[in-house]
């Protein structure tokens, strides 16, 4: 109760100051859970779209909370695209305190089968890691903007065929260097390349679970440093900004060395400098799984 008058009062403070020009107050203004959706929704909303993404900078998703701010602006949105699959579980209380009939929800990976990690049992949420996942979620993005907005179904549908032809080149890039490896075996730190495994006939052997900050016990060690002698895997993979203390220590024992591998879930500092984007980062993953694989 305490919760909900609090923001009420700051919903009111806010309200009577807006100061977005009139340019802006035209777009479709979208609140986002996270990176990739903030990426596939600028695809085909472009010019058209405003989007807020929650997740600040470098911000870890399986830890997110909404602080005060973000539960305003979630009060405040008319569009909310979430991902769905277990991705978002914070969401569930929050709908509770927010949702209104000014707000619609989109679940953007809607239609798209979940596998479960073996090892943890858990769905795994991490779908977008399969560049044909982002295609369908591309198109439900679009189908939902021209619901909104039907005046830009041209726009919305040219988008759409661009960014899919983008994310087609790159999927049969991945299968021409894919054929030559020698080992199907990948390891990394974070289990959250399932679904791109599934699509190339990899095999992902995840040191940590579904999130990142989940520690193997002495066991699951063993057995990894097992398999990474087994199949003379070369490289053990991580994200930048995760604890490398573990893929260290496996590296160290078996004579690997380590890689990048990102799920692309925020994009830190270094990338944005760079000018990365999605479709840069699974581009990078390629050339890493290249090595890792051959
Ligand atoms: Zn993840």
């Amino acid at each position: 109760m305490k919760k909900i008058l609090i923001l009420f009062i700051l919903v009111s403070a806010l309200s009577g100051c807006s100061l977005k020009s009139n340019d802006d107050d035209q777009k479709i203004k979208i609140v986002v859970s996270f990176y990739v959706l903030e990426y596939l929704t600028q695809r085909i909303g472009g010019e058209f779209v405003s989007i807020t993404n929650l997740l600040p900078t470098a911000g870890e998703p399986h830890d997110y909370e909404p602080s005060t701010k973000d539960m305003v602006t979630l009060s405040k949105a008319n569009h909310i695209f979430i991902l769905g699959n277990q991705f978002e579980p914070w969401f569930d209380d929050v709908s509770k305190t927010i949702y209104h009939k000014r707000q619609e929800v989109l679940v953007v990976s809607q239609g798209i089968p979940t596998i479960v990690n073996s090892t943890t049992n858990q769905i795994d949420p991490h779908v977008w890691t399969s560049l044909r996942n982002n295609v369908v979620m591309l198109n439900t993005i679009k189908n939902e903007l021209i619901r909104i907005d039907p005046d830009h179904k041209i726009e919305y549908e040219a988008n759409y065929q661009a960014a899919k032809a983008e994310f087609e080149t790159l999927d049969q890039e991945f299968i021409e260097v894919l054929k030559n490896r020698v080992r199907d075996e990948f390891v990394v730190n974070h289990a959250a390349f399932g679904y791109l495994a599934k699509d190339y006939g990899l095999n992902m052997i995840p040191i940590m679970g579904i999130e990142p900050d989940a520690q193997p016990n002495a066991s699951m060690m063993a057995k990894i440093i097992d398999i990474v002698k087994q199949y003379d895997i070369p490289y053990i993979l991580y994200e930048d900004d995760a604890d490398t203390e573990v893929a260290d220590t496996i590296a160290a024992e078996t004579g690997a060395l380590t890689g990048v591998l990102r799920p692309g879930e925020s994009l830190n500092v270094k990338q944005i400098a760079n000018g990365d984007d999605f479709l840069s980062i699974m581009r990078q993953n390629l050339q890493w799984l290249k090595k890792a694989l051959t």
